[in-house]
């Protein structure tokens, strides 16, 4: 080992879902939209004539923080916009998470929670979920230097009643509490009214699943002023300017049109709760998902083979190779025709067992 590698930062990164290429393809392995995004950011996207690349960005984002800000009915000083909510929950833990206590959250979460935390050196411990995946809000009831909690969570797509969230934030007013809501418009039950009531609440969403703008790398965070002011001075201590204008114009034109994403939402919901039974008639067990995915598992079929024998056919879930989560599949929700055509096949995968 050369004298100098003693000095690089170690970090284990990430590992997102795999993004392959090809016409044929049916993607199902990273909860993308399969809906294109609204009308309007098409139309703004096609009367873009380079003009918006030549000048740097507004580093404040101003006029999607404006119009997000309108939409959720909070003050403009309230918002905070990064590019994807990683990006954004990546400077709130560089923000807030600068205790000797530990951080909490689940051991079954979204596995860029440990990532984070190794990078900034921030301690943490994750307590347990249940058998049925659920969180006992009582874990969260100790000395810690902060909590976060993905609501529904992922990858498993359940959801914490309001009232236990409320009862997590309450019992820990001495740290910064973060709630992170990527999936919160497919039916869980969000913790934005809060931030009014408790000034150690940050809730974290993105633009990336319920407005189909996964490419654009859009995410925000709603918070009291003192904690986005407290993010915008990281921020702005690193990079001024993360978004790009692009993004800055299109997330602001998909913002205002609640009726298309309102209706976009109520689609994926009707293939999902379909999906549920689908999935059940053809022996698998689901988490009870309100998100733009199902958790499945097969009482014969292995996970893995599954996993594999559906790559073959060009279809692509998600399967994590780790403790109790290994013997399942994490399926976004398709078009109607990308879920038929994965029924077909896992019907006659499952006979020919
Ligand atoms: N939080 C959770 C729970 C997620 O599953 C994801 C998607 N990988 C994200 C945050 C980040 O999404 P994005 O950076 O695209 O906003």
């Amino acid at each position: 080992m050369k004298p100098w590698e003693a000095y690089i930062r170690k970090a284990v990164p990430y590992v997102p879902g795999e993004q392959p290429e090809g016409n044929r393809i049916i993607k199902l392995n990273t909860n993308e939209n399969p809906y294109p995004p609204a009308p309007g950011v098409l139309k703004a996207l096609r009367e873009m004539n380079g003009e918006q690349f030549r000048k740097y960005p507004d580093p404040s984002a101003n006029m999607l923080v404006e119009a997000l800000a309108d939409s959720y009915g909070v003050k403009e000083e309230q918002i905070f916009v990064g590019v994807g909510s990683d990006d954004v929950l990546g400077m709130a833990f560089l923000t807030f998470f600068n205790s000797e206590r530990p951080i909490l959250f689940p051991d079954v979460t979204y596995s860029f929670y440990p990532v984070w935390a190794d990078l900034f050196r921030i301690p943490y411990e994750t307590p347990k979920l249940d058998e049925a995946f659920r969180i006992n809000p009582e874990d969260y009831k100790k000395a810690n230097g902060g909590v976060v909690i993905a609501n529904p969570n992922a990858p498993t797509g359940t959801a914490l009643p309001l009232k236990a969230v409320e009862e997590i934030i309450k019992a820990n007013q001495d740290v910064v509490v973060i709630i992170d809501e990527a999936y919160v418009d497919f039916g869980g039950q969000s913790a934005v009214p809060l931030i009014h009531r408790y000034e150690n609440l940050l809730v974290v969403q993105t633009f990336s699943k319920s407005r189909s703008m996964a490419g654009m790398r859009i995410g925000f965070a709603m918070g009291c002023e003192t904690l986005i002011t407290a993010l915008k001075h990281v921020k702005y201590s690193y990079n001024s300017y993360t978004m790009n204008q692009p993004s800055i114009i299109l997330g602001t034109e998909a913002v205002k049109d609640r009726e298309y994403f309102e209706r976009r939402v109520a689609d994926i919901v009707r293939t999902r709760e379909a999906a549920k039974i689908r999935f059940r008639e053809l022996g698998f067990s689901c988490t009870d998902s309100c998100t733009n995915f199902l958790f499945v598992t097969h009482e014969k079929a292995g996970a893995k083979e599954l996993f594999e024998a559906l790559k073959r056919e060009q279809i692509y879930v998600r399967y994590f190779a780790v403790p109790r989560l290994d013997n399942y599949l994490r399926v976004t929700i398709g078009t109607d025709e990308e879920m038929e055509t994965m029924y077909q096949f896992l019907t006659s995968y499952l006979k020919g067992l």
